[in-house]
């Protein structure tokens, strides 16, 4: 049994192109989910003011003391428990195709969408690892650095996740690939989405789980369940791992999230540009873990972000930089961090009520030195 549905590569305003059958999805119970997020947060619809619920105190991240009352809002449908995910199953066939640069044709408005979407910020230290389920369909971008495996697996199992229809590699570089090798062997996406060429070790994995790889470049539009994702960059390859990093807006019942991967420079301005002529980004992934050579104030006044994660984790860089969290917080973006929150789930439900819950602590942060986790 699989809960993958089929991954469509669409251009964006053009007729989407299917290229997997749907399967039947597989069931998530609330309670479970319940039981293993400590609090959440409830967003607000267009206004810029949030009403907490259940953060009165960082949690511990455990399981007792929980309450699932606040968890009523999100439930998903047709939920149910899920078996345990067999590991040995047949390979599929490459289905997928690769997609040239496209034009862009138009973004993926609000309305278009419409199902309960889940996205989480897995904790993997400094690293990245982003899931996305979407009724059946379940996406990851990159897979963390290597010994996070436990983290994001932990996180698909949670979900109810028997294999991933798709990955999106951001970027090649190991802090987002190097847990993705085992990810690919064990959970056969159907299809990667990347820009660029993929390291050996990840390519091997990618053939030996007969998943399709799909060069993406701006304009391309990916059908992700019900969600609508746009790829805003790269529009080409400039040679820096970095600054190419594939960008991903996802709309879900109206909600945008905007994944960054680690890009920076020209192509985050362009993406700057895209999206300053669309509404705010509800939740942005600040790109390359809060390094202070991305997220530009430019960038943040071309997107407003109502939302701001920091997938970031000990490092020697000085990751999350004060300077990015306190550009975050002028512009008026509530931030989260991975090193301080845990890993952080965001629902989208079918009336397009946003949530957030959180694995550690729920508070925000509220001062740019104090990102970090401990
Ligand atoms: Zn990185």
């Amino acid at each position: 049994m699989g809960d993958d549905g089929g991954a469509e590569t669409v251009r964006c305003g053009g007729a989407p192109r299917r290229t997997a059958p749907l399967r039947t999805a597989p069931v998530l119970t609330t309670l479970v989910l319940a039981l293993s997020l400590p609090a959440v947060v409830l967003l607000g619809g267009c206004g810029s003011a949030a009403t907490s619920v259940g953060s009165g105190a960082d949690a511990s991240g455990g399981v007792a003391g929980t309450s699932a009352a606040t968890e009523a809002p999100l439930a998903e449908p047709g939920a149910g428990p899920s078996p345990a995910r067999t590991p040995k199953t047949p390979r599929p066939t490459p289905t997928g195709s690769t997609v040239p640069g496209a034009t862009a044709s138009g973004g993926t408005g609000k309305g278009v969408t419409s199902g309960a979407t889940t996205v989480v910020f897995v904790d993997v230290g400094q690293g990245e690892a982003t899931v996305i389920r979407s009724g059946s369909w379940t996406g990851l971008i990159d897979g963390g650095p290597a010994g996070s495996e436990p983290a994001v697996e932990a996180a698909l199992a949670k979900l109810g996740v028997r294999r991933l229809s798709a990955v999106v590699v951001s970027h090649m570089h190991a802090d987002h690939t190097g847990g993705l090798t085992h990810i690919v062997s064990e959970w056969r996406p159907r299809t990667a989405y990347v820009a660029g060429t993929p390291t050996s070790a990840l390519a091997a994995a990618l053939h030996g789980a007969g998943t399709a790889v799909v060069q993406v470049r701006r304009g391309v539009g990916l059908r992700f369940g019900a969600a609508r994702a746009e790829v805003l960059s790269p529009a080409g390859l400039s040679g820096d791992a970095n600054g190419d990093s594939v960008v991903l807006r996802l709309e879900a019942v109206g909600k945008s999230f905007l994944f960054t991967g680690d890009c920076t420079g020209p192509n985050e301005a362009a993406v700057g540009s895209i999206c300053a002529r669309g509404p705010p980004i509800d939740v942005l992934k600040v790109a390359h873990h809060g390094s202070r050579y991305s997220t530009s104030n430019t960038f943040l006044a071309d997107t407003r972000p109502r939302v701001a994660v920091i997938s970031v984790g000990p490092n020697p860089y000085g990751h999350p930089t004060p300077v990015t969290v306190g550009r975050l917080l002028a512009g008026g973006s509530r931030v989260y961090t991975t090193w301080k929150n845990g890993s952080l789930t965001f629902k989208v439900s079918q009336a397009g009520a946003l949530s957030i819950s959180f694995s550690r602590s729920p508070q925000p942060v509220k001062k740019a030195t104090a990102a970090r986790g401990g």
